[in-house]
């Protein structure tokens, strides 16, 4: 590291460290520099330009890490952990990218295929050589090596779902009558749990999402701010609206209104928990009226009944509890689990678990075992483009054209 300053026609313009990487020990495995300038949009773009002027050339998107994977520094899995890490929302996302440019993933796939190579050995060696008194591969090898590859291979896959949580949030809607307490579960939600907002654009237009991570649960509220933001919003919100809502939730929050009678639409809101994950809130305990009687009523329709006040801010904690709970088995449970978060890595292995059916049939149906060797063979090729083996082109420029400039 150099300490100095960036001139320009002998004027100072900043006072900067300089980092050297020599070859190969950098990002890319090439000489790389790297300045370290003040902070500030300004000073950094005037950097930027006297290093333009001065013929450096501006980097594509994901031109750094396209490099680094193409002079082998790291793979297909690690180069896409790098986009993940830094588009990540929550730090679960975050943990995850990591652990994939650590190489949890890829080594994973390196002991599948391991597995699968050493019984292809033997195998190519029944074929070339069936001349030769080499010893005969049983049957029963190919077998279990395909179900243990397979049972791998479907654990994989299936993480899918957990990292399509991880990274989209749990879909859920607020739903309830006018003045059943949605804003105020909401503002107390948000304050109680300190969580982490980010909105942006909803799928439809007039819809916004916002994701938020209570307790590290990852939740994309759908419709919310509307009904936060503005009080008339309350009003507009029919009972469509929220039907449609419900529909496209993977969890409802179902809040009622503990200190009035309920009417017909009370009962429209009830009916759209059937059949979803939900949980059912009776809202005002503070204030409510005839409670256990409410309370027999929602337990007919879920399991998940919790009494709250959202204003004063009780029983707030038991729901992220009962969320926790709802999701935990299949889908949330990511501490220290290998998750593929990437679609072309999925449908990669979903080609690869199509393969290994394949060969698993033409094993059973016993033919000749040059025919179950295709199948194999195409399997570690679907692994192999995974960890990007031997990408194509088109590959290539389509993962590193979604990254950010400079990186
Ligand atoms: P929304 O229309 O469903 O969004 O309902 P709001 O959150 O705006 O609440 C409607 C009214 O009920 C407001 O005046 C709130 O202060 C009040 N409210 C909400 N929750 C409680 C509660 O737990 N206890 C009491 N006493 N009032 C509440």
């Amino acid at each position: 590291m150099k300490y100095g300053h960036i001139i320009d026609e002998d004027k100072i313009i900043d006072e900067v460290i300089v980092s050297y990487f020599k070859e190969p020990k950098s990002y890319t495995t090439e000489n790389m520099c790297e300045i370290n300038s003040h902070g500030g949009v300004l000073i950094v773009k005037k950097i930027l330009e006297i290093c333009l002027k001065n013929g450096a050339k501006l980097a594509e998107p994901g031109e750094f890490t396209k490099k680094a994977f193409l002079n082998g520094r790291i793979d297909l899995i690690q180069a896409e952990s790098v986009i993940d890490i830094i588009n990540a929302k929550s730090e679960k996302e975050v943990k995850t990218g990591i652990n994939q440019l650590e190489g949890f993933l890829s080594n994973k796939l390196k002991e599948i295929k391991e597995d699968i190579l050493d019984v292809m050995v033997k195998i190519d060696v029944n074929i070339d050589y069936p001349e030769y008194d080499v010893e005969e591969i049983e049957k029963q090898e190919i077998h279990s090596m395909l179900l243990n590859v397979k049972e791998k291979l479907k654990k994989l896959e299936k993480s899918f779902d957990s990292g399509k949580i991880l990274k989209e949030g749990i879909k859920t809607a607020i739903i309830g009558t006018p003045n059943a307490g949605k804003s105020s579960l909401l503002n107390a939600i948000l304050r109680e749990d300190r969580a982490i907002v980010t909105e942006y654009e909803g799928t439809t237009r007039d819809t916004i999402e916002e994701f938020v991570s209570i307790n590290g649960i990852p939740l994309k509220l759908i419709d919310t701010a509307g009904i936060r933001n503005a009080k008339d919003e309350v009003e507009k919100i029919g009972i469509e609206k929220a039907k449609k809502i419900a529909q496209e939730a993977d969890l409802i929050i179902a809040i009622f209104d503990g200190a009035k009678d309920w009417k017909k639409d009370d009962y429209l809101i009830l009916n759209m928990v059937k059949g979803k994950k939900s949980i059912v809130l009776l809202n005002k305990i503070d204030i409510a009226k005839d409670i256990e009687n409410k309370e027999r009523v929602l337990r007919k329709y879920s399991n998940n009944v919790i009494k709250i006040s959202a204003l004063h801010k009780i029983g707030i904690e038991e729901i992220s509890d009962y969320i926790k709970k709802l999701f935990e088995e299949e889908e949330i449970n990511l501490d220290n689990e290998i998750i593929v978060t990437n679609i072309r890595q999925k449908n990669l292995m979903q080609q690869a678990i199509q393969n290994l059916s394949e060969a698993e049939n033409t094993l059973l149906n016993n033919m000749p075992i040059d025919i179950i060797a295709i199948f194999i063979n195409k399997m570690l090729e679907n692994l192999g483009e995974i960890t990007g083996d031997s990408p194509s082109e088109e590959i290539i420029n389509e993962i590193f054209s979604k990254f950010c400039l400079g990186k």
